[in-house]
């Protein structure tokens, strides 16, 4: 029998494996302490729709030139990724709520920047993990009705079991370093599941049940994107870089991250996302996300990407390495 591997626990569910720079709050007691303090204090209110603008995206149909990377934006952390000849949807979510119910739960603050019936032919899609600001069943079951068994399906161990009881069969369950490709008009689009920090659960009693992990996608022809899925700041990034990088684009959360004391194991803030990016080499656009969408979290839904520019100028990167995408806008990776 192989070696079981560190973020695979003995019990059966995934952890993760390595020691955390922030300890871990998130217990009954921390939930408690989080909701007690955010009862004793305003928040920022939530935004106006002029301050999040929707603009007319640049999709390209019914696919993109092989060689190009084209990306955009559907808003949180759900992109269409147009490269190596391929459509790649990233965690598609086009409903309403980010919850298990209709009627309750953090509502969009701005419609999908792009509607699910002014989608180009799906080639892919990717789940970086099960919770439901990323992993939307209806938007899920207009995906399959939509394109069918045309789409192949791929997300972090458990995902492909939860996919199949909604009746989809083109599925794949990857481990973290594992690899699958799909055929992009470029030839092989290579897709290789990696390490992030965070955790799953749809369902009270579940609890880390599926793993959670970023992508890599590099076509045939050389052009690497990364996608960094939902994830508290590690110290894997070096290690990312070094095996699936040099990046043209680098996808990565910077929202949702206060209170600190019990967001940083799950989400990290802006200046983490920009030391992450850093530590996979400082190459290629970094286009955040997981922000201006839903309200999970305390902070001013507005902040992430203030502090974003701040950290960037304060790194010293090049300005036109930044590209902080509006809802809906599309942005061709040279
Ligand atoms: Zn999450
Ligand atoms: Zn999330």
């Amino acid at each position: 029998m192989s070696e079981r591997p560190p973020h695979h626990g003995p019990d059966g569910r995934y952890r993760i494996p390595w020691p955390l720079e922030v300890a871990d709050e998130r217990n009954a007691g921390g939930v408690l302490r989080w909701q007690r303090e955010r009862m004793r204090q305003t928040l920022p209110p939530n935004p106006r729709p002029a301050d999040l603008p929707l603009v007319p995206g640049d999709v390209a149909r019914p696919r993109a030139e092989a060689g190009e990377v084209r990306i955009t934006w559907i808003g949180h952390s759900s992109f269409l990724l147009q490269l190596g000849g391929a459509n790649v949807l990233l965690d598609p979510h086009f409903g309403t709520r980010a919850s298990p119910l209709r009627f309750l739960g953090p509502k969009r603050f701005v419609p999908p920047g792009l509607a699910l019936d002014a989608l180009p032919p799906i080639d892919a899609v990717l789940l970086s993990h099960d919770h439901y600001d990323h992993l939307d069943a209806w938007s899920v079951r207009q995906l399959h009705r939509r394109f069918g068994d045309a789409v192949r399906w791929i997300g972090p161990l458990g995902h492909a079991a939860w996919l199949r009881a909604s009746g989809i069969r083109n599925v794949a369950d990857v481990d973290w370093w594992d690899e699958v490709s799909i055929e992009g008009a470029d030839g092989p689009l290579a897709i290789t599941c990696a390490p992030a920090q965070h955790w799953t659960r749809r369902r009270l009693r579940e609890y880390n049940d599926r793993l959670w992990g970023s992508f890599a996608l590099r076509t045939a022809g050389g052009r690497r994107v990364y996608f960094g899925g939902d994830s508290g700041y590690f110290r894997g990034y070096t290690e990312i870089g070094e095996r699936l990088g040099p990046f043209d684009a680098v996808l990565m959360p910077i929202g949702a991250y206060e209170p600190r004391w019990f967001m940083a194991p799950a989400h990290m803030n802006p200046e983490e996302a920009v030391r992450a990016y850093r530590e996979m080499g400082s190459r290629g656009a970094f286009v955040p996300m997981h922000w201006g969408t839903f309200r999970l979290t305390d902070e001013d839904p507005l902040e992430p990407p203030v502090r974003l520019r701040q950290a960037w100028t304060d790194a010293a990167l090049p300005p036109e390495d930044l590209h902080v995408l509006r809802h809906g806008e599309t942005r061709i990776i040279s």
